[in-house]
């Protein structure tokens, strides 16, 4: 447990970053989301009624960030508080102690209900814990892999765990909420056919990717997954591990190693000129560039995006 001074500390020096985008509205359902896919789920349920507010900023990954005083402040105003949960966002009990006393946010874990995988992590880092820096060297610990929304499957028990809690803190617009939701799970269900389609008629099944962020979607859609980094993108492989990995890559006759945009793209590449093959982006949707919210991209355009470089990389 952390104390309520260290927990002031974080938060001064989180306070220097980039900034959570938009403000409580009077009058309407005010909605705080921690990170980019429960914000989209929970703005299109949400439409008219609700006004939601995303606390991580623009261009960031979510897995080492933490709340400012001012996500204090507008939490404390909301009705509802919607995380992410099964271990994304470890800073969320002691967030939720620091709200006001008067405060009626009801905070709601929108991953609730998914099948959750839990991955035997070698190297020991864990997800947002903050203040526990020397856990390194466990061997057999067992972590909650957090990446649920990566799968279509999962994400449409969030999308139904979202439009839940909006009717249930606003019972009045339950018909528009029910409405709004029932076109977000539509569009989820034809994503995962598609997905289920599209996969189970390509030949290869290996896929290496930066960090371990597609379990979710291996297990649903019949791939293996192999990452260079852990479940968390800020632990260096150890040597051994990107030794096997080119080892794999080879003997598989794997072409293509995945990265990603919000982060380091350093390891893919050097594990792929190690092995002579070439580089791609597969997203685990933990948050939008700049230029992918300038060019209104959105969870639909980005695994659709994932769908075509799989395909490209495993016929
Ligand atoms: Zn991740």
């Amino acid at each position: 447990m952390l104390p309520a001074a260290a927990l002031m500390l974080v938060l001064v020096l989180a306070a220097c970053g980039p900034k959570s985008s938009g403000s409580i509205v009077e009058g309407k359902v005010n909605v705080i989301t921690t990170f980019y896919p429960i914000y989209e789920f929970a703005s299109e349920i949400g439409g008219e009624d609700a006004n939601v507010i995303n606390l991580l900023p623009v261009g960031v990954e979510p897995h080492d960030w933490t709340p400012r005083s001012q996500d204090i402040i507008n939490t404390s105003k909301a009705q509802l508080f919607l995380y992410n949960g099964a271990g994304l966002e470890g800073w969320v009990p002691n967030f939720l102690k620091s709200l006001d006393s008067d405060s009626k946010a009801q905070a709601v874990e929108v991953s609730h209900g998914v099948n959750l995988i839990t991955s035997d992590e070698e190297d020991g880092h864990d997800h947002g814990h903050e203040g526990e820096g020397e856990e390194a060297g466990h061997g057999d610990s067992l972590h909650t892999d957090p990446h649920t929304w990566v799968s279509p499957k999962s994400a449409l028990v969030m999308a139904k765990n979202i439009k839940d809690s909006l009717q249930s803190v606003d019972p009045e617009h339950t018909a528009g909420y029910e409405e709004r939701y029932q076109k977000l799970a539509d569009r989820l269900t034809a994503l995962d056919h598609k997905f289920t389609e599209e996969l189970g008629k390509l030949p290869n099944k290996e896929i290496v990717v930066s960090h371990q962020a597609f379990a979710y979607l291996a297990r649903d859609y019949g791939l293996s997954q192999h990452a260079i980094m852990g479940l968390s993108p800020d632990a260096e492989p150890r040597g051994q591990d990107l030794v096997k990995l080119a080892a794999l890559v080879k003997e598989e006759g794997i072409r293509y190693i995945f990265f990603e945009e919000l982060v380091s793209d350093k390891l893919a590449k050097t594990l792929a000129s190690e092995t002579g093959v070439s580089t791609m982006v597969l997203n685990p949707v933990e948050g939008l560039t700049e230029a992918q919210q300038k060019n209104g991209d959105n969870y639909f355009t980005l695994m659709e995006k994932n769908l075509q470089n799989l395909i490209l990389a495993l016929q």
